[in-house]
Order: C-alpha cells, then structure tokens, then sequence
C-alpha cells in the first residue's frame, strides 16, 4: 500500500519519478475483504481453525475504512495494467462490495477484473456492476454436482449456472456487451477423469475462457481433494486424453482454451508407466 502523502511527494520530486515509474507494479490485485462465503476443502480458508495462517491479523475480515480510504488514493493515482477486486477471499461477500467495487471502477482508468465464486444469485444491481467488469474468472472444477458440494462444500453448479445465464440475459435486456467470463478448473487426483465433461459445461453455458491449473499448495496429507502427485498412471494418462478432447470441445464454439503451470508437463511424468504399457 502506497500512502497518499507519499505519491504527493513522489510526484513533487522529479528525480524520483523514473524510480517510481522502474518499481510500478503493472497489476493491482487487491483483497478488500480475506472473508468468504465458502469452505473449499482445498483452501486455506477451508478450515479457520486448521493452521496459524488463519490467525495472523487480517486473515478473516474486510479491509477497513481507513485502509480503504487509502487504497482509493491509490488507485486514483496510479494506472494499472489490470486491478483485481479479489485476492484470497470473495469480493462479493462484502455487503457493500457494489458500492466499493464502483468507487474503484470510476477512479481509474484501470481494467477491472474479479476472481468470484458466484455461488450464491446475484441482483440485478449486483449484475449491473459485473457487466461494468472487464473480466470475470468462475472456480468450478466439475460439472459433477456431488464431487463440487463435497470439496467447495456450499456450492451448488445450478447457482453458478443461474448467474451467468442472469448475466448474459442482463447484457442483453440493456445493450451492454458481456464482460469476459473464464472458467478456471483447479485440478486435483478426484477430478481428474471429468475434464472433457466440464468442458462441455464451459462450452454450453456459453463462456469465453476455459482453464485448468494444478491446485496449488495442496498437500499429499490433505484429506480430500489430493494432489494429482497421488494420482494413479491410468489416471493421468486419461487426464492427458480428456484435455486434448477438451481444447477439441473448445475449438469447436470458439472458446479459449488454456493450461497454467506444470499441469501438463506433471501429467505427463505421472503417467509414464501406463504410456510404457500401452506401448
Ligand atoms: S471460494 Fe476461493 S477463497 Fe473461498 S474458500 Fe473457496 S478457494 Fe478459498
């Protein structure tokens, strides 16, 4: 956080503006609440009790007015490539997350962006706001509703489902363009085999993005989701298979289709013992 007074006296000293300019971050990601409305089992937040990061000060609340205050400085100041309303937390559970999330938007020349659950209906003052969105990334890592209640514990696929169906509707009924909506899969051992079917998922509710990202932090100890790590030779191999069924679905309706990290290149590893097989 850049103190007011300090970009004031940034700005009053030109000698220093280049090494402003040299440390400026390009993106803002901005966590205006560390609550959120959900319990994913893979997540820190999962459990508030399980370890002492929860503990630390500012693990489980919404930034305060004072620091809000200051970060609206901030961004009225200052231009980003991107400012994301969310960073470990969900963004809409703050009760007035529409109020702040349009003070951000009309400070800046900044694209805005929003990691959300969406598991919960949004109003139609709520959808207004989303429309205004340059981005939005969605967390579903399965069109299998069962598997998604038990690891992300109060989701239900149909809310998600309702959302963005309400939002394009919204887009249309008032002649806004729809903000760019990804669906990000975070993979683990247990959603490995449902790839293709999420894709088609993805593809039917008419999204632009479809990704998948290894769970990142998930430990071999966790009791459930597992890591891919722990998952069987067969199973990555078919993983491999359904991603490239997947980028087939996704070619074929024009949505993008991306991998993030090592999960291919792991995925391939795993699976080295069933491809030596099948050979
Ligand atoms: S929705 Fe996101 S922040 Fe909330 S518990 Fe799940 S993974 Fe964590």
């Amino acid at each position: 956080m850049v103190e007011s007074f300090e970009i004031n006296r940034i700005k009053s000293r030109p000698h220093l503006v280049d090494l402003q300019r040299t440390f400026m971050p390009v993106n803002l990601i901005s966590e205006l609440t560390s609550k959120c409305n959900l319990r994913c089992t893979y997540c820190p937040k999962g459990d508030l009790n399980k370890d002492a990061w929860n503990g630390a000060p500012g693990r489980d609340m919404h930034m305060e007015d004072t620091a809000l205050g200051r970060y609206l400085d901030l961004v009225r100041t200052l231009e980003f490539g991107q400012i994301q309303l969310s960073g470990v937390g969900e963004f809409s559970f703050r009760q007035d997350w529409v109020e702040v999330g349009k003070q951000i938007r009309d400070q800046t020349r900044s694209k805005i962006t929003l990691v959300s659950n969406f598991a919960r209906i949004f109003s139609k003052e709520e959808l207004d706001f989303l429309l205004s969105l340059f981005h939005i990334m969605v967390s579903i890592d399965t069109s299998d509703a069962d598997l998604l209640k038990k690891v992300r514990k109060a989701v239900d696929i149909r809310t998600i489902t309702t959302n963005i169906i309400n939002l394009r509707a919204r887009a249309l009924a008032t002649g806004r363009a729809m903000p760019l909506i990804k669906i990000n899969a975070t993979i683990y051992a247990e959603n490995l085999r449902h790839i293709h079917e999420l894709a088609c998922f993805a593809a039917s509710v008419g999204v632009h993005i479809f990704q998948l990202a290894r769970v990142g932090g998930l430990s071999e100890a966790n009791e459930f989701p597992h890591p891919i790590t722990m998952a069987s030779a067969e199973d990555a191999a078919e993983a491999l298979r359904q991603m490239d069924l997947a980028r087939v679905v996704c070619a074929n309706v024009r949505m993008q289709y991306t991998e993030v990290g090592d999960l291919r290149s792991e995925l391939v590893r795993l699976s080295q013992p069933a491809l030596g097989q099948a050979a």
